[in-house]
């Protein structure tokens, strides 16, 4: 049975992610990646209770448990990463959705996540006989205190903590009641940075905001920042795996945009090298890139894609639009604190965030969505191709077409019966023209298509 989506098992806790699933998934991911597997959770309401049964279901075959409490997930996997006698990692975590959600995050012997042949052998696992050990051979349980410490303290030695402090810097901290509250606030007192926090209390119902750092979420971090005068904003998702800043004038920055700027930062540490972005990342990146003496590398979307293209092909730094920032130096996997780091580095050294921002070139993006069963969407994106087959074509991850003056991309949703668009150019009329007529194009096509299926399709 298929279970591992995009980012690890997630369904709706005591619905489609039962205690029992949860039991039986602790048993598959022991008999796959045991025998020592460290364990961890976020502060979701459900977390302990998931975090209970994957853990019984673990030492009943065997497997030795190294439960880390509610640290980030980051932290649970740079604890993975350093020792190689824990051969692998489980986060009870679904990141940025509603409360109601929860999941299970596999991660390899060497922090990373997952490969998609690991999750497979898991859900072989899951549907085969499973054998529980004899009495005398369930695995033990030992709970470890430390591994936010041991987190926080690896990112500050990693930065250029004297500069750090020399700035006398103020940074609003918005930890949106996840897995941050309590790295994020030790991270900017052991950096000497004067933090204020909002939602940083453990509360699963997330009564701040929801998880997700996204501009609409955050308007009191923005206002915050304003009102305090402090130098910048800094919000992590609910598992603290992703982050996302705000300018000393409250403007909110895309994901783009800090990728592009903590990018031209890694370079200029490493005197160049490769960065590896989705092909759903703006064109800021590439020109930032290049300008800076460095190459991009694109990848299809998803940070374990990312993570290990970066591996394999010597990326220094990569990452996502949505706040997912990868620091080969550090560990390759998506590090909201270290991404957290290296900002307030950036901005001790080289001025202002707004000012950074502002030296930027300007793209316009749009993102869209169109409605398609899912049944029609290698169809549909066959019939585009065919469309404009006399275009730079990229087929990495659904359909980039490049040209002259921008890029549109459109890309099947894994999760959902629909396709998303993007369309980018430096002139805003091009980017909106060309949204327009690709939506308008895969619509006719999917009308055209859908006439001829019984009604009861999604
Ligand atoms: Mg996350």
């Amino acid at each position: 049975m298929r279970m591992f989506g995009t980012n690890g098992v997630r369904g709706i806790a005591n619905d489609s992610l039962s205690c029992e699933l949860a039991l039986r998934m602790g048993k598959s991911i022991g008999t796959v990646l045991g025998p020592t597997i460290a364990l961890a959770y976020d502060t979701r309401t459900s977390s302990r209770m998931i975090r209970d049964a994957v853990r019984s279901g673990l030492v009943s075959v065997g497997t030795d448990v190294i439960d880390l409490g509610m640290v980030p997930t980051p932290a649970l996997q740079h604890y993975v990463k350093m020792r190689p006698g824990i051969t692998g990692g489980v986060m009870i975590t679904a990141s940025h959705n509603p409360p109601e959600y929860n999941g299970i995050k596999c991660i390899s012997g060497d922090g990373t996540e997952c490969s998609h042949e690991e999750e497979q052998r898991i859900e072989d696992a899951y549907d085969g006989d499973i054998r529980c050990v004899g009495w005398e051979s369930i695995g033990t349980v030992r709970h470890v205190l430390d591994a936010a410490e041991e987190y926080v303290d690896s990112i500050v030695s990693k930065v250029d903590r004297e500069s750090i402090r020399a700035a006398r810097l103020t940074v609003c901290v918005d930890c949106a009641n996840g897995a941050s509250v309590e790295t994020a606030p030790m991270l900017m007192s052991r950096l000497g940075v004067r933090a204020i926090t909002i939602n940083g209390n453990p509360q699963g119902e997330f009564p701040g905001h929801p998880s997700e750092p996204t501009e609409e979420n955050l308007e009191d971090l923005k206002r915050l920042v304003v009102d305090t005068g402090a130098d910048l904003g800094i919000a992590h998702d609910g598992d603290a795996d992703r982050c996302v800043f705000v300018t000393s004038d409250g403007r909110f920055v895309s994901g783009d945009l800090s990728l592009a700027l903590l990018a031209r930062n890694e370079l200029s540490r490493n005197g160049g090298g490769r960065v590896m972005v989705t092909v759903a990342t703006s064109k800021v990146v590439e020109d930032t890139v290049e300008s800076n003496g460095g190459e991009t590398v694109y990848t299809a979307v998803g940070s374990p894609i990312v993570a290990r293209e970066m591996i394999s092909g010597g990326g220094v730094f990569g990452g996502e639009e949505n706040g997912g920032l990868i620091f080969a130096d550090h560990q390759y996997c998506r590090d909201g604190g270290m991404g957290a780091a290296r900002m307030l580095e950036s901005i001790a050294r080289n001025g202002p965030l707004s000012e950074q921002v502002d030296s930027l070139p300007r793209y316009r993006t749009i993102k869209k969505a169109v409605r398609c069963p899912d049944c029609l969407k290698t169809e549909v994106i066959e019939t585009v191709c065919r469309m404009h087959e006399d275009g730079r074509i990229d087929r990495r991850d659904g359909l980039r077409i490049d040209f002259d003056d921008g890029w549109v991309l459109i890309r099947p949703s894994g999760t959902e019966p629909k396709f998303r668009i993007y369309s980018e150019s430096k002139d805003d009329a091009v980017a909106e023209a060309r949204s327009e007529s690709f939506v308008r194009e895969i619509e006719d096509i999917i009308g055209e298509r859908a006439r001829s299926l019984p009604d009861d399709l999604p």
